[in-house]
């Protein structure tokens, strides 16, 4: 684990309360996917958490949602580009089992970063390997990044995604929750699970996949 500066190249707003910011570094780092930075904040003295969403090793992508009333996602939203904060990385344990067995995914809100950044480094390094991904949020203002998802889908035959939506019922979407798709034959062909969201969410996933016989070895998590 290293303290590093972390500079803001770019920021863009993903939806009404979610910031995609890069960093870059002034040096390359090994990290697995799935794991996080801890970045210490320097108006609010706080240290937050947060997933990285992909890293080539230089240049850090992040997915972070901007709470009301919460000064550390505040405080790193407002951040300007070309300014600098500091960060401890690598960190976490959550990580990507390098292998070949079929893979779900589950995530909600910004639980989709770490799971992103597994996903595409499966894609980087293996093409053989069945990739789903279901992506939960409220509603259709709440949904990023799906042209990216999107142009996935169409160079890796293998991967597949599914967004639902728990408040609002859209073309296109599963109107429910990502937990409603946990059913005997609809996890049949998957091997290992990733869930990464709200700590309900995640209770609700382990508790559906230790139901159906799905060993807990099998079951990787992060929740926040
Ligand atoms: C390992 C790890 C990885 C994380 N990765 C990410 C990430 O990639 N993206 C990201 O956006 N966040 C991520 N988080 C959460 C992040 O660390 C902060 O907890 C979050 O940004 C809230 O901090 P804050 O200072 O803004 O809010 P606080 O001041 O800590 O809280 C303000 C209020 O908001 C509530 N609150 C806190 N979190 C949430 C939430 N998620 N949704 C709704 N209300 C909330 C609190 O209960 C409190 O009432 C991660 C956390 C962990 C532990």
């Amino acid at each position: 684990m290293q303290q590093l500066s972390f500079k803001l190249t770019s920021k863009n707003k993903l939806t009404h309360d979610v910031y995609e910011l890069i960093f870059t570094t002034p040096e390359t780092i090994q990290v697995e996917p799935g794991q996080y930075t801890l970045f210490m904040l320097p108006k609010s003295k706080l240290r937050r958490a947060y997933s990285i969403g992909y890293t080539d090793g230089q240049t850090f992508t992040f997915i972070i949602k901007q709470i009301e009333g919460g000064a550390g996602s505040t405080e790193i939203c407002s951040l300007e580009i070309g300014e600098e904060i500091m960060g401890m990385i690598p960190l976490g344990h959550f990580v990507l089992k390098a292998n070949t067995t079929p893979k779900l995914f589950i995530g909600t809100g910004t639980g989709f970063a770490p799971l992103y950044f597994q996903i595409r480094a499966m894609m980087d390094t293996d093409i053989e390997t069945p990739l789903l991904f279901l992506f939960g949020v409220r509603n259709v203002v709440d949904i990023f990044y799906t042209e990216i998802l999107d142009q996935m889908k169409e160079q890796y035959p293998l991967f597949n995604y599914q967004l639902f939506l728990s408040q609002e019922e859209t073309k296109g979407t599963i109107h429910g929750r990502v937990t409603d798709f946990l059913t005997p034959e609809n996890i049949a062909t998957y091997g290992e699970f990733y869930l990464c969201g709200s700590p309900a969410m995640v209770k609700d996933a382990r508790e559906k996949l230790g139901n159906l016989g799905i060993e807990k070895e099998k079951v990787f998590f992060e929740q926040y």
